[in-house]
């Protein structure tokens, strides 16, 4: 059994999560964003304490906590979407929960790679060496499976896709760089792409990513160019990153993946234009299998792979 932990800014979601990838146990709080520092972890406790009175915490051979970034994976997390910490010592905050087993270390990861561990793990990457796999929603983010193992870098902040620039005199991004991906693909940038072309949203609604995919299946030109001009950063990006790693897939998660082929059709064929070399053109492009708990059975497949790289050395109950 591995427990995992799921940090975002409105929940806190905690799971038992078997070795065949099923959820044998849940615990989950409202997240104080803007309450104290320790009125946070408190409720991180209180998820655990939840988890650990289930019969098979006894089994539990390690720890995954996946967190809202940005993310240390040293120790510290500083949510955007959670004032209340600002480089939190999560990982030494869990490890000294009184239920956790000694000589257990929590591993910590950022969602985007979350995602990426659990598509690799049970979902659309299952069985592929080398991905990406991509969230793309109010903003971008992803991680990298290579040579069938998660790769999150020193510090966890691999696969910052979105801020990658695809656009060298592009709009300037709020990172301090220039033409960043995510100016281009996000949600946010969809629904002022369209907005700015003379799209409006029906009356009594907000501009959003899903309100321009309807008015795109129904052949609104405006709709249909923002979801193109999306779909050409990311093409951009995706065949980069081929070029770079020889990734064989890459898995498009989150909100703007919702949009089906509105997004997938014209991703496609950008990509043709911009994975050119001979050994990237098989470059293969799937929707995300695992909206729900994604980030949960990330975190439980993080755990999964050190408890297998430490050779199983974490004690039993
Ligand atoms: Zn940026």
């Amino acid at each position: 059994m591995y427990a995992a932990l799921d940090i975002g800014g409105t929940k806190i979601a905690g799971a038992l999560v078997d070795e065949g990838g099923s959820v044998v146990h849940r615990a989950e709080l409202p997240t104080p964003a803007r309450e104290s520092t320790q009125r946070m972890a408190r409720t991180v406790d209180a998820v655990i304490d939840t988890l650990s009175a289930a019969p098979a915490w006894g089994t539990v051979r390690g720890v995954g906590i996946a967190s809202a970034g940005p993310v240390d994976t040293v120790a510290t997390v500083s949510p955007v979407n959670i004032p209340a910490w600002r480089t939190f010592p999560l990982v030494e905050s869990v490890r000294a929960h009184p239920m956790l087993f000694p000589g257990i270390k929590p591993v910590l990861l950022g969602d985007a790679v979350a995602m990426a561990a659990a598509e690799h793990w049970l979902g659309a990457a299952r069985g592929v060496d080398n991905a990406l796999c991509m969230v793309v929603s109010t903003g971008v983010g992803g991680g990298y499976v290579l040579d069938g193992r998660l790769h999150s870098g020193p510090s966890g902040n691999a696969g910052h896709i979105g801020h990658i620039s695809v656009g060298i005199d592009g709009p300037p991004c709020a990172c301090g760089a220039r033409g960043c991906v995510e100016g281009y693909a996000s949600g946010t940038a969809i629904a002022r792409y369209a907005v700015q072309a003379g799209w409006s949203p029906r009356p009594g609604s907000q501009p959003s990513a899903a309100a321009v995919a309807a008015s795109a299946r129904e052949g609104d030109e405006r709709a249909l160019a923002a979801y193109d001009r999306s779909a050409r950063a990311l093409a951009a990006a995706i065949a980069g990153s081929a070029a770079l790693l020889e990734i064989e897939v890459a898995v498009i998660g989150g909100g703007v993946a919702q949009a089906g082929e509105t997004l997938f059709t014209p991703l496609r064929r950008h990509l043709r234009a911009f994975a050119v070399l001979d050994f990237v053109r098989g470059l293969e492009v799937r929707p995300a299998a695992l909206a729900r708990d994604a980030g949960l059975i990330g975190a439980a497949a993080a755990a999964r792979q050190e408890f297998n790289k430490v050779g199983g050395a974490a004690p039993a109950a």
